[in-house]
Order: C-alpha cells, then sequence, then structure tokens
C-alpha cells in the first residue's frame, strides 16, 4: 500500500511501518528487483519539506529539495563550491532533477551483491561480506568494517566538510558523521532511527572569500559512481598562505574519510603546487586495500592534489 500523508507528523508515523519514498531514483530500482518489498509512505504532499533559504547564519535546504535545485542555488554556487560542484557532478541530469537531498544521503550501497534479490550478505543479515571472496573491484580501500561496500552518497562528502546537520521530524539534529553511523554494523548504511524522518539540511553560511572544489576519479565519463572523489575547502591569506583547509574524501572506505592529515600539512604553508602535492601524498594514509582495490590508493594522491589545485585556482568542475 503507498499513502500520501500531508504532514510531517503522519509521514513519521508512516515511517515506522513503511518505507519513506522520496524521489524513488534508489527505492524503486530495489522494489522493482525485490530487494526491498512492504508498504509505502510517500512525502510528496508533505509541506515544509522543500525549498532553500538562509537567515544569515545557516542555509536551510528541505529534505526534499532535488539535487539539480541545490546545485544552481545562488548561495551555493557563490559560497560553497565544493558543495555547488558535487551536486553538479553526481549520476545523471534526470537523476539529479529526480532524487532528493534526503534520499542521496540515506540511499543504499551500490553493492552487486547487495543488489542481488538470491543472495543473502552481511548487510542483508548473512554471515558474511560475498564482495571480500567475490568480486570487489569497485569497494573500499580503507577497510574499517566487515561491510566492504564504499558509502554511496557524494552530497554526504560535501555535506560533511561543510558541517552541515540533517534535522529530523522531533526537531533534532544530526551532523552527516552522527546520520551515517561509523560503519562497523555492516547491516546499517545509515543510522537514521527508525521511525524518523529527515525534514531539512542546515549548512553553516561560508564567509566570501573562501576557496572550494570537488572531483572524482571515475571509470567512465557519463552516470557512473566515483572510484574516489574529493571535497576540499581552503581559505587563503594575502600572501597566498593556506589558513584554514578541510578534507573530505568518498568511496574510500564505507563511509566519508576525513583527511586531516592533508589538512594539517596544507596549514601556514603557501599554497604552491609542490606544497598540495605532498600534503596530498598524505592521503594514502592508513589504506587497507581489498585484493582487487589497490588501485585506489595510488589514484588518491592524484585526484587530492587535482582537486586541492581547483580549489586554489577558483576553477570549477564541468557537469554533464
Ligand atoms: C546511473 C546513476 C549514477 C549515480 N551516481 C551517483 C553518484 O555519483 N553519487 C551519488 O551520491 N549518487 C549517485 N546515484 C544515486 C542517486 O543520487 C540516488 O538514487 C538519489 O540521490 C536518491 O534520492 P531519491 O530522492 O530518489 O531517494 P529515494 O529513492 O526516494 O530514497 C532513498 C532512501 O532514502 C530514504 N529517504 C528519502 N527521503 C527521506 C527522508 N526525508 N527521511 C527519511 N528517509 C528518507 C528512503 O526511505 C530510501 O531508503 C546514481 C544513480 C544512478 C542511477
Ligand atoms: S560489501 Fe556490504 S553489501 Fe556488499 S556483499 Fe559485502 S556486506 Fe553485502
Amino acid at each position: 500500500m503507498i499513502t500520501f500523508p500531508k504532514t510531517v507528523a503522519a509521514a513519521a508515523t508512516g515511517a515506522r511501518s513503511a518505507r519513506v519514498r522520496a524521489g524513488g531514483t534508489d527505492l524503486q530500482e530495489l522494489r522493482s528487483t525485490g530487494v526491498v518489498a512492504g508498504d509505502i509512505v510517500d512525502l510528496r504532499d508533505v509541506p515544509g519539506l522543500g525549498g532553500i533559504a538562509e537567515d544569515g547564519v545557516e542555509l536551510h535546504v528541505g529534505a526534499r529539495v532535488t539535487i539539480a535545485a541545490l546545485a544552481v542555488h545562488p548561495v551555493v554556487t557563490q559560497r560553497m563550491p565544493g558543495l555547488a560542484q558535487a551536486a553538479a557532478g553526481l549520476a545523471t541530469p534526470q537523476i539529479r532533477s529526480r532524487g532528493t537531498v534526503a534520499g542521496n544521503l540515506l540511499q543504499q550501497v551500490r553493492c552487486w551483491y547487495y543488489r542481488n534479490p538470491h543472495l543473502q550478505c552481511a548487510k542483508k543479515g548473512g554471515a558474511t561480506c560475498l564482495a571480500r571472496q567475490g568480486d570487489h573491484l569497485f569497494h573500499v580501500a580503507w577497510d574499517n568494517g566487515l561491510c566492504a561496500a564504499p558509502h554511496p552518497s557524494t552530497l554526504a562528502v560535501a555535506l560533511q566538510a561543510y558541517d552541515a546537520q540533517v534535522e529530523l521530524d522531533d526537531g533534532s539534529r544530526l551532523d552527516i558523521p552522527a546520520l551515517l553511523g561509523d560503519g562497523s554494523d555492516p547491516r546499517q548504511t545509515h543510522a537514521l532511527p527508525a521511525g524518523r524522518i529527515v525534514t531539512a539540511v542546515h549548512v553553516p553560511l561560508v564567509e566570501e572569500g573562501e576557496h572550494g572544489a570537488y572531483g572524482r576519479a571515475i571509470a567512465r565519463a557519463r552516470a557512473e559512481w566515483p572510484l574516489i572523489e574529493v571535497v576540499a575547502r581552503l581559505r587563503l591569506d594575502r600572501r597566498n598562505r593556506v589558513q584554514e583547509a578541510r578534507v573530505v574524501a568518498g568511496a574510500m572506505a564505507n563511509r566519508p574519510r576525513e583527511l586531516s592529515a592533508v589538512a594539517e600539512a596544507l596549514l601556514g604553508q603557501e599554497a604552491r603546487d609542490e606544497v598540495l602535492l605532498a600534503a596530498a601524498a598524505l592521503a594514502r594514509e592508513g589504506a587497507r586495500p581489498l585484493p582487487a582495490t589497490g588501485y585506489k590508493v595510488k589514484l588518491v594522491a592524484g585526484i587530492v592534489a587535482d582537486v586541492l589545485t581547483r580549489a586554489r585556482d577558483g576553477a570549477g568542475q564541468e557537469a554533464e
């Protein structure tokens, strides 16, 4: 059964016994293959989940705002280029115009064992991770939990880099690491409490003049998940020295990975090419590749250096 609640409270009540549907681009695929079943509570008619507004402190993004709308909002493009480029660069134009901000954060992993309705891996409550013994070419190289599927959300990487918080229907807030959990429980792709819905995402406004960029290493030019993806934020002084730095990467581990060593190595340094390259090399720290994912360890420094360089130079990323 599908219901279309008219209030946030009714949607949250429905979410106790049914799956929440926003754009449906991930949920419907999982339903069509039989990986998930049961009732649906659709957010289409719930008021207050759309729109983007700022109040001088934060940018407030409704949970049902589409990825495409987020990507072109003037505050995002002018003040948060890493977030704007991430939103504009993920998936396809069709998915971005239908998929929502909350749906992107809460989508399921792209692991083909998980998405096969006939297989019962650890994420579905089975005993083991099938990818570890099987085909894990696109899986993690910074192995931090039994589930070896990279976290699928590009917006999670960007929103973590911009210190965003999600708001739930009870008014409580979670930052992105708290929303996603630590990745140690293979059954959880996120840690949204059962029966709760996300109503909004709040992003602290960034001071003018900050630099930022998003980039990804990708196996084909269009409609593909990244092999590695990176968001970098830099604040430079008049002499081009790095005053503040933040670097977060995705597709490396089963949660977005904070590249603190890279950011710390940049602080106080002049943002010359050699400095960015040396700092980017530290992104390899902590790697624990699976037999087929060692290539990600080789890739990571190059893509981090590229994103840092584009952030410094204020260069954009081309979206399809
Ligand atoms: C070819 C292709 C390439 C792609 N590449 C990328 C990529 O590079 N990066 C990336 O991030 N994604 C990628 N995607 C995935 C795509 O971005 C997601 O399918 C989309 O963002 C999901 O949003 P949705 O609104 O359709 O979610 P839905 O399918 O409606 O929902 C997804 C999940 O979120 C839950 N949910 C949704 N809204 C709420 C809410 N408000 N409260 C509580 N729970 C909620 C649902 O219950 C469901 O579990 C790709 C998809 C395709 C087909
Ligand atoms: S990587 Fe995760 S989703 Fe894939 S088989 Fe292993 S436990 Fe299942």
